[in-house]
């Protein structure tokens, strides 16, 4: 799954758990990635990973910038 930075607050360390366990708390960085910055495939910008250790399943932070599951910018759209 893919979120953007703006939708948890900036003073928290990780993103608040979009998987249904009861438990907490449950992310652990877990690797980056590298992904394009302009959707023509110039650029290049580090996605932080994060793992919920109950669930297995990972999430990444974008910034603002880029759109989930999309190779459109922001301020394109
Ligand atoms: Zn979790």
């Amino acid at each position: 799954m893919q979120i953007r930075r703006a939708s948890f607050p900036t003073d928290a360390p990780h993103p608040p758990c979009p998987f249904e366990h009861e438990d907490s708390p449950c992310f652990q960085r877990h690797g980056h990635y590298k992904r394009n910055t302009q959707p023509e495939g110039s650029g290049r910008t580090r996605i932080q990973r994060f793992l919920c250790k109950f669930t297995g399943k990972t999430l990444s932070v974008l910034p603002d910038t880029f759109l989930p599951y999309r190779s459109i910018n922001v301020p394109d759209v």
